[in-house]
């Protein structure tokens, strides 16, 4: 039906296609009963390695989670500094408190909406241990510039790769290029399980050691507890759903990028901007994000045709209450005008083409052209 309605995501579709090859593999999971840490999370581990070019992956309870023990397990605490973008999910600097360090929020690009190296330069002082970018809709971040202002600085850099799995520069994943990354398995998120689920990686061994520690209550040899940790540990029925999407995430993305560059060549004329790509960058597109100077037309147009929209975001962490007492500068006015600018268009490898034209048509119609 040409009038049937548009989410922002279907998860229906996927599990459908996986439905037949995951219930056998669940009812084993289930009927093995090693719920905690048990072979599917191993060997998810091993294989999201593999894929993702490190020599650790660590499945831990969520992205906030991995987040927050990438930063624990490096070390970085209180006193210190870590640089970050306002323009992302609360939980990017959540984290960052949790470790009871302090986000330092600075502008971003306004063509990538991702950190703007520039401005991280110009924040760094003598109390800085690390920068934080995001590799926000799936559009990685500048890790170059990055990388290279951070060894020459000595800082680390953690890579929040909550939005961006497979996503690549020059052919190396994101999540393998800073000191450590996080992802996360939200149902929505580019891989997604049936509930949460995390993921941190990191190439050095003694991080990867400590992580493993603080993920599972500090322990060292079992009941041994050398320190305090955390309960967040993967969950052995979401390794199995993972295991079994892992293989087709190359073409769920390749799917997105089709819905990508269809709204790209079916907006190209009118009064938004489509999303820019960065060269030799491999966007993985968990959100299509447009500015447009119309949003409210636009969205009400959508939502009268029964198709879905979304702000990510409306409000930039460094106006957010919950970091009023961080010492957050007055004005980020590139993330502002984002946030004021900024629709995202439903996006899921089960899309059509037929889908996309349509939304592309009622946009037509709403800002005319
Ligand atoms: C989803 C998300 C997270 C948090 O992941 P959860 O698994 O929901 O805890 C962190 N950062 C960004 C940018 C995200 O999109």
């Amino acid at each position: 039906m040409s009038d049937s309605p548009i989410p922002m995501v279907d998860l229906k579709a996927q599990y459908a296609t996986l439905r037949g090859e995951l219930e056998p593999a669940m009812a084993q999971a289930m009927a093995a009963t090693q719920y905690i840490l048990g072979p599917n999370v191993q060997a998810f581990e091993r294989e999201a390695a593999e894929y993702l070019g490190v020599r650790h992956a660590l499945g831990c309870a969520s992205g906030t989670d991995a987040l927050h023990l990438a930063l624990a397990g490096l070390g970085i605490g209180p006193g210190d500094e870590v640089i970050t973008t306002p323009f992302t999910f609360i939980a990017t600097a959540e984290a960052i408190r949790y470790v009871d360090a302090t986000p330092v929020f600075v502008d971003v690009d306004p063509q990538t909406f991702n950190l703007d190296p520039v401005a991280v330069e110009r924040a760094i002082t003598e109390r800085t241990r690390a920068i934080m970018p995001v590799h926000l809709f799936g559009q990685p971040a500048d890790m170059d510039t990055l990388n290279r202002m951070a060894c020459d600085r000595g800082l680390l850099v953690v890579e929040d790769c909550a939005q961006s799995f497979g996503a690549t520069i020059d052919g190396r994943q994101t999540g393998s290029l800073g000191a450590a990354g996080a992802f996360s398995f939200f149902p929505s998120k580019n891989l997604g399980g049936f509930g949460d689920g995390g993921l941190v990686t990191t190439h050095d061994d003694a991080v990867a050691e400590q992580i493993r520690s603080l993920r599972n209550h500090g322990q060292t040899a079992r009941y041994h507890h050398p320190q305090i940790g955390y309960n967040s540990r993967l969950d052995e029925l979401q390794a199995v759903v993972l295991r079994h999407k892992l293989p087709h995430i190359d073409q769920y993305n390749a799917e997105r990028r089709r819905v990508a560059d269809r709204y790209d060549a079916g907006l190209a004329d009118l009064t938004v901007e489509t999303p820019f790509r960065r060269d030799g960058a491999r966007h993985v597109f968990h959100q299509y994000t447009v500015l447009t100077d119309h949003r409210d037309t636009i969205m009400q147009a959508l939502k009268d045709a029964s198709i879905a929209s979304a702000i990510y975001y409306p409000v930039p962490l460094h106006r957010q209450p919950a970091f009023a007492d961080a010492a957050v500068p007055a004005s980020l006015p590139i993330a502002e005008s984002l946030a004021e600018r900024c629709c995202s268009l439903p996006v899921y490898p089960e899309l059509t083409d037929a889908m996309v034209d349509r939304i592309c048509g009622v946009i037509r119609d709403a800002v005319g052209g």
